[in-house]
């Protein structure tokens, strides 16, 4: 095996990816890459798109600064969703081909996906919500790429419109495994991501354990999201002109109070349930 050829870096934070470990090219360097544009600007850095100037290949690369990581002790997190990402590959997962560190940065590169945020495209829409068909073809994928993390006891934990990205077929790619990690029965952490609107309800009573479950109780708020524009556990919503204005959201997740979307009710009603055995698995989502 031949020896890794590495940049010249003054504190490393993080392991070598597994094709420069494997001797099989140096480390790459961001002077590889000609930066085209702005994707997204998240938390913890930026995501540009670029083209390697050898191969010409368009990559998405995530640009993360390493003083910020260690003053946020977020590295081991980070390395975490690197770890995991490698350990993935599926169609509708977005995938992480090679990553490395200079001084200032780490680069993640990943898959490039042109069809931009769920999000994105459902404020694009004219009534800013999807048709059932289609609402049901995004499910049914994320759902897919779920059960696919699920069977290597991996949680991702931030599903969200925002974290599942559109390629150029209009397919998912699951995205943003920062929040993601194997899981551990014991651990319980508290999030400070920006919404709530996706936590379950174990996720915000803090004594209370959480699994794999999460991820499928947010693919109910997902649902009725893509359905009708609105997440309904928000303090104030508005369903067939009729107004509700509840309590907070943590307040109306914990107790379970939402109003029914007009479609898809059944599905919701066995998605949105409070215990978190008693929700549907991914196989009864596929199957539904
Ligand atoms: P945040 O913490 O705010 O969620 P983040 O730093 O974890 O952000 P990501 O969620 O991974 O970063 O990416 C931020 C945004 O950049 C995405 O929502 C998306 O719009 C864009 N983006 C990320 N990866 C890609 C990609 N591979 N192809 C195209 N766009 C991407
Ligand atoms: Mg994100």
């Amino acid at each position: 095996m031949a020896s890794p050829v590495l940049n010249k870096v003054r504190e490393r934070l993080f392991f070598l990816s597994p094709t420069v470990q494997a001797g099989w090219e140096p480390e790459s360097k961001r002077e590889d890459f000609e930066e085209l544009k702005i994707l997204g600007q998240g938390a913890f850095g930026v995501v540009k798109k670029v083209t390697h100037k050898k191969n010409n290949i368009i990559y998405a690369i995530k640009i993360v600064e390493k003083a910020m990581l260690k003053k946020t002790n977020m590295v081991e997190q980070m390395q975490n969703e690197v770890k995991i990402m490698y350990s993935l590959n599926h169609p509708y997962i977005l995938k992480l081909y090679n990553h490395f560190e200079d001084d200032i940065n780490v680069y993640l590169i990943l898959e490039f996906v042109g069809g931009g945020q769920l999000y994105a495209v459902l404020w694009k829409q004219p009534q800013k919500k999807f048709d059932e068909k289609t609402s049901a073809k995004f499910i049914l994928q994320s759902c897919l790429a779920l059960e696919n993390i699920h069977s290597k006891n991996i949680v991702h934990r931030d599903i969200k419109p925002e974290n599942l990205l559109l390629d150029e077929k209009q397919d998912i790619k699951l995205a943003d495994f920062g929040w993601s990690n194997f899981l551990k029965p014991n651990e319980i952490r508290q999030t400070f991501c920006g919404t709530l609107d996706y936590l379950a309800p174990e996720m915000l009573e803090k004594s209370r354990q959480h699994d794999h479950s999460v991820d499928i109780w947010a693919m109910g708020v997902l649902c009725f999201e893509l359905l009708t524009g609105l997440s309904p556990f928000a303090p104030q919503i508005n369903i067939n002109n009729q107004t509700f204005v509840e309590k907070t959201t943590k307040d109306n997740i914990i107790n379970l109070r939402f109003q029914f979307p007009p479609l898809a009710q059944d599905f919701i009603k066995k998605i949105l349930v409070k215990e978190p055995g008693k929700r549907f698995t991914c196989q009864q989502i596929k199957e539904f």
